[in-house]
């Protein structure tokens, strides 16, 4: 049986001015004949994943699927790690099959001493062949260790342990060739409804961080410019008492979901009761995006709008 692996450029493809292809990522990778499984490769892109959008990775998903639906025991994509979250969680949320599909890429380019390429990579395919992975939608396989898309975050700018997933820890870890699943998260519904690639990259879901002092201003006119908000307001759900008509009115227009900047833990409900408060914001119409970090929540937001699926309904699940 094979594995599928299709790439998407980044750091893991780095070689200088040169761009490597998934023939190249494999051949500089020991440990391959182990495997076991034929890779059966598709370079899809060579770019940045500053670069990506959303619908190109639906579009891989989409080749991903059919690679599985034609026999392969799972699939890896290989991409930049600037956006690998968000892709992974993307991916997660359609993907509708027991078969692994693995997202991984590397820190330090193959030019670099210590290259985290190769040894990410075969993780990768390991856990994307492995029975033990089955059933646990999209996976983030980074430095031996196994992370539910739904959870993981970039959290280091340089650091090749950069992949952590704060709520939970890492589900799993691949010792020597041995994929270790320890805790196995429920599989949530995910999005129901199909959307066209080119439908959601024509969706625009603002992300707005609130800071001190905030008064809103930037926030006039979005409503006609957007068709949803992901607020990332301070610790538990707040923003300043000024900002919170601004989006209560907004909250009228388009749907607005409640998040925290903090980058762990979740927002609350009904704790504080202060103008700009998590309840007065909840009141006024926010819907709560629970334990979802602001990046993935926009992920989520974008793609409901795109099948018009039940956007309260979806994020609820996270709460
Ligand atoms: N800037 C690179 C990218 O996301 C970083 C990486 O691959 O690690 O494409």
């Amino acid at each position: 049986m094979s594995v599928a692996l299709f790439t998407l450029g980044g750091t893991i493809s780095m070689a200088g001015s040169q761009r490597l292809t998934g023939e190249d990522l494999t051949a500089a990778m020991p440990g391959l004949d182990e495997l076991g499984h034929p890779v059966e490769i598709q370079d899809i892109e060579k770019i940045p994943s500053a670069n990506l959008t959303a619908g190109k990775v639906l579009e891989v998903v989409d080749a991903a699927s059919k690679a599985v639906a034609a026999g392969a025991a799972g699939a890896v994509v290989t991409q930049g790690t600037d956006t690998l979250e968000e892709s992974a969680f993307l991916a997660d949320l359609v993907w509708p099959h027991p078969q692994p599909l693995v997202f991984t890429g590397a820190m330090r380019n193959p030019t670099l001493a210590g290259p985290d390429g190769p040894a990410n990579l075969l993780a990768a395919l390991r856990v994307a062949c492995s029975p033990a992975a089955r059933d646990l939608g999209a996976l983030v396989v980074f430095k031996e260790e196994i992370h539910a898309a739904r959870w993981v975050r970039k959290t280091h700018s340089t650091s090749t342990a950069t992949f952590v997933s704060p709520n939970t820890g890492p589900i799993g870890h691949v010792v020597e060739d041995r994929v270790r699943v320890l805790t196995r998260p429920l599989r949530l519904d995910g999005v129901q409804g199909s959307a066209e690639p080119s439908e959601l990259d024509h969706l625009r879901v603002a992300l707005y961080t609130v800071t001190m002092d905030d008064d809103g201003l930037l926030l006039q006119g979005l409503a006609e410019t957007h068709q949803g908000l992901v607020v990332a307001g301070y610790g538990v759900g707040h923003v300043p008492a000024a900002l919170a008509p601004v989006l209560g009115e907004l909250a009228t227009r388009m749907p607005v979901v409640l998040t925290s900047r903090t980058g762990a833990g979740s927002i609350v409900r009904n704790t504080y009761d202060s103008p700009g408060s998590e309840t007065d914001l909840l009141q006024r119409g926010l819907i709560d995006g629970g334990f979802l970090d602001p990046y993935k929540a926009r992920v989520l937001l974008r793609l409901l709008l795109a099948t018009d699926d039940d956007i309260t309904g979806a994020f609820a699940q996270y709460v």
